[in-house]
């Protein structure tokens, strides 16, 4: 009896020693680290998780820092244990990734809110600037930049994202299509490389670090302040939606917009599947142009598209703008009862995604989980891809809205790390799901997520030439066949700015301690 409870006891031991073989342990040194912030290694839960809530990864220890200092002190302190201590380091700043990336498995998350940099300050003048920190919500930079009549040219459809967080990927939305994605309008970069050094960087300035961190996945630097490009800001939006049964005909609509130069300040479009009761379903802030046509208006379930447009004013405008954008919009060839038409102050069309998290909060649907799919589709095979998912893959019902709109690759920065699609135009088409917890029916993750599998197979069997945005993959094969002839520059960078592999261990590149290989 006593012989079999030692004998459980010693496996026990030989069980956890064999775990703590492979994993990595906190150094009792991180605590005697000079910072101004803290390290909390018992309240770490918080870390683990994401608006994907799929993934969940705890971490040892979350930094709350202080400075770019306190983020600098501890990647160096990381970087001098080498690579025997297998410590990872994840810079998390809102915490909106789908997949994990923001975690860090037995690692340490740096919890980016707590940073206290120097204060937003916003210079005015012909080429005005915000000088922010990596960790500020677009929202705050909105307010702020708003007080001088100014605001950045490039958003993300929700604002409650941080610098760090859409840099590192893109950041695209109805803005992209004129002024690129938010990566194209970032002036300089300050960055704690994954060797604990504090960078400056710019076109001029250390421009490989520049170009490698904007898109760059978190995996070369985190940042810690950015200088983003601001324009005047319009007090007014008009917001205009219009409807298309047939897709080539929305597409090509599209693609004409976006060709030209003066025609709306925002173009996106979005699919709308197996919806009968049409205007019931629809924002209550957009009326019909001629209500009682678009009451008559059925679309008997069939699968439509819908342009979503803005145009910019001041209330001085209103009478101009109001004829440009009649003759802008008789140009497109939508359903002639479908024009719907709104007005509203700049920040609310901005911000208008909170809305729907507010009401989505309060029926306890915004922490589900979120299976998302994005991609970008060259505009050549858009049609083919458009007929394949919306006539056979996506027939009955979407889990959330699609999104489907054509963006001009000259406006982006081919220095950058972003991998794109090799044609001058490009779509994003974002599946934007929610799945019921615990459904196994058609709005459950598993049907959703095996949804997601054929449509990207599609992609892959019909040659489509799309690529993933905000990418996610398993296996080292799969990264590499996304990056393509990228990939050897990407390991390039890599080893020159996080060797040991610390940062951002939660996109699954590249393994800490593990040779890089070309
Ligand atoms: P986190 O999830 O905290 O981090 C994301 C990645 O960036 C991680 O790898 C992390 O380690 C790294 N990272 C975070 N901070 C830093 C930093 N300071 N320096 C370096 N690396 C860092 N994207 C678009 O482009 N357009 C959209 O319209 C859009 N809409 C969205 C709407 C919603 C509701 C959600 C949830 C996401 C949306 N996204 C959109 C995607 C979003 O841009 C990314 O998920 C982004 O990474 C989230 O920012 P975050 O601050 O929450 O980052």
């Amino acid at each position: 009896m006593h012989f079999l409870r030692n004998l459980i006891i010693l496996s026990l031991i030989c069980i956890a020693i064999k775990i703590n073989l492979c994993v990595p342990t906190i150094p009792s040194s991180l605590k005697t680290l000079p910072i101004d912030g803290h390290f909390d290694f018992n309240q770490v839960h918080h870390a683990a998780k994401d608006f994907g809530n799929r993934y969940s990864f705890l971490p040892s220890a979350v930094l709350h820092p202080k400075s770019a200092s306190d983020i600098a002190t501890t990647v160096k302190h990381i970087w001098e244990m080498g690579p025997g201590s297998h410590l990872t380091v994840a810079a998390r700043g809102h915490g909106h990734s789908l997949q994990g990336q923001a975690q860090a498995h037995r690692g340490v998350v740096i919890n980016m809110e707590s940073l206290q940099g120097p204060k937003m300050k916003v210079h005015t003048g012909n080429f005005p600037y915000v000088d922010v920190s990596g960790s500020e919500l677009w929202i705050n930079i909105l307010h702020e930049t708003l007080k001088h009549g100014l605001a950045p040219k490039s958003w993300t459809d929700y604002l409650h994202l941080t610098v760090g967080g859409t840099l590192s990927n893109a950041g695209i939305s109805g803005q992209a299509f004129r002024h690129g994605p938010q990566i194209s309008n970032v002036r300089q970069l300050e960055v704690v490389t994954g060797k604990g050094e504090v960078v400056n960087c710019s076109e001029k300035q250390n421009s490989d670090l520049f170009y490698s961190v904007l898109g760059g996945l978190g995996q070369f630097g985190i940042i810690t302040r950015a200088r983003i490009s601001l324009e005047p800001a319009p007090k007014m939006v008009k917001w205009i939606r219009v409807l298309y049964t047939d897709f080539a005909t929305f597409a090509k609509d599209q693609e004409m917009l976006i060709s030209g130069e003066s025609t709306f300040d925002y173009i996106e479009g979005f699919v709308i599947i197996n919806r009968t009761g049409l205007l019931n379903n629809w924002r209550s802030s957009f009326n019909s142009n001629d209500s009682a046509q678009a009451s008559h208006f059925k679309s008997d379930g069939r699968t439509l598209f819908c342009l979503e447009l803005a145009k910019y004013f001041n209330p001085e405008e209103m009478a101009i703008v109001n004829q440009e954008t009649m003759t802008s919009l008789s140009q497109l060839n939508h359903i002639p009862s479908t024009l719907f038409q709104s007005q509203v102050p700049y920040i609310e069309f901005l911000d208008r995604v909170h809305i729907s998290e507010i009401k989505l909060r309060s029926k306890g649907l915004w922490e589900v989980p979120h299976p998302w799919l994005n991609l970008l589709i060259p505009r050549s095979n858009i049609h083919i891809f458009g007929q394949q998912v919306f006539g056979n893959i996506l027939t009955n019902t979407s889990n959330g809205p699609i999104l489907i709109y054509p963006v001009n690759k000259s406006k982006w920065d081919n220095r950058t790390s972003v991998v794109l699609p090799e044609e001058d135009v490009f779509y994003l088409v974002a599946f934007l799901s929610s799945a019921a917890p615990s459904s196994t029916g058609s709005d459950g993750l598993e049907h959703i997520l095996s949804q997601n599998k054929r449509i990207l197979e599609l992609c892959e069997i019909d040659g489509l030439g799309v690529k993933q945005y905000l990418p996610h993959y398993s296996t080292n094969g799969e990264w590499r066949s996304h990056f393509g002839p990228q990939w050897e520059a990407f390991v390039h960078r890599k080893s020159t700015y996080d060797p040991l592999a610390i940062l951002a261990p939660g996109q699954r590149i590249f393994q800490k301690a593990a040779p890089l290989s070309l």
